[in-house]
């Protein structure tokens, strides 16, 4: 199965980039300068674009978990530039819907010893989350650390989840059944993939969420 999903991934992949290679071309102007009316529709043709390629990427990193393939590159890292530099995109896409996105991080460097890819995958699937959840207030991270651990906290004011949907929220495929969920899209893969990447460096995933209120993530990870 999971090689199954790893080679259908592969092939949406290869259109895809097609797709959004020539949406940019377009974009930038070239061969020729497009009335603004144009350029809006193309620009929906590339965030859809964008959209499904991370889609069919969750596909892959789930299949790849799931086959055991997953290797451990470890660098060492300065967290809090490495933190602000992968979430310029988060940042952007929360000013669109219209809240801050509010990243905290310490005034003295620290440094942790990781997979950067992995711990960008695991920040960026609760980040998108957060988001996609949360219509008003904000969504944070936050990052403190001791001589054994960095923990990292995501949290939302989002529509929070319900008691009885905790039980399911890692579950692979699982998405919560309601409008918000259905309109936000996804594949119900962002945590469990979180999770699964986060026990193979070495930590914890602990969600609390209240109902109407808000979700927080906490990610737990090893200094070295
Ligand atoms: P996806 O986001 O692709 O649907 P996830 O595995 O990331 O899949 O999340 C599973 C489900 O858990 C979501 O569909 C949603 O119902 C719920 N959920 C996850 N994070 C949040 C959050 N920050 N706020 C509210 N609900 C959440």
């Amino acid at each position: 199965k999971s090689n199954f999903l790893a080679i259908v991934s592969h092939e949406l992949r290869s259109p895809l980039t097609t797709v959004i290679g020539y949406a940019d071309l377009l974009m930038k102007g070239i061969p020729e300068a497009l009335p603004e009316s144009v350029s809006r529709y193309i620009h929906r043709i590339r965030t859809s674009a964008w959209h499904q390629a991370s889609l069919i990427e969750q596909v892959l990193s789930f299949s790849r978990l799931e086959g055991e393939r997953a290797e451990i590159n470890p660098e060492r890292i300065e967290v809090g530039r490495f933190i602000r530099e992968r979430t310029t995109l988060i940042a952007a896409r929360a000013r669109e819907k219209g809240f801050a996105f509010d990243l905290r991080v310490p005034d003295a460097p620290v440094w942790m010893k990781t997979d950067p890819s992995k711990l960008s995958q695991i920040l960026l699937n609760l980040l998108s989350n957060a988001l996609k959840f949360t219509e008003a207030g904000s969504v944070r991270l936050t990052f403190e650390h001791n001589p054994e651990r960095v923990i990292f906290r995501v949290e939302d004011t989002g529509s929070g989840i319900s008691p009885e949907h905790m039980d399911h929220i890692f579950e692979p495929f699982w998405q919560a059944e309601d409008p918000t969920t259905r309109s936000a899209g996804g594949t119900g893969l962002g945590l469990v993939i979180a999770q699964r990447l986060t026990r193979l460096l070495g930590g914890t995933l602990e969600i609390h969420s209240e109902l109407g209120k808000g979700t927080t993530a906490t990610v737990r990870l090893p200094v070295r």
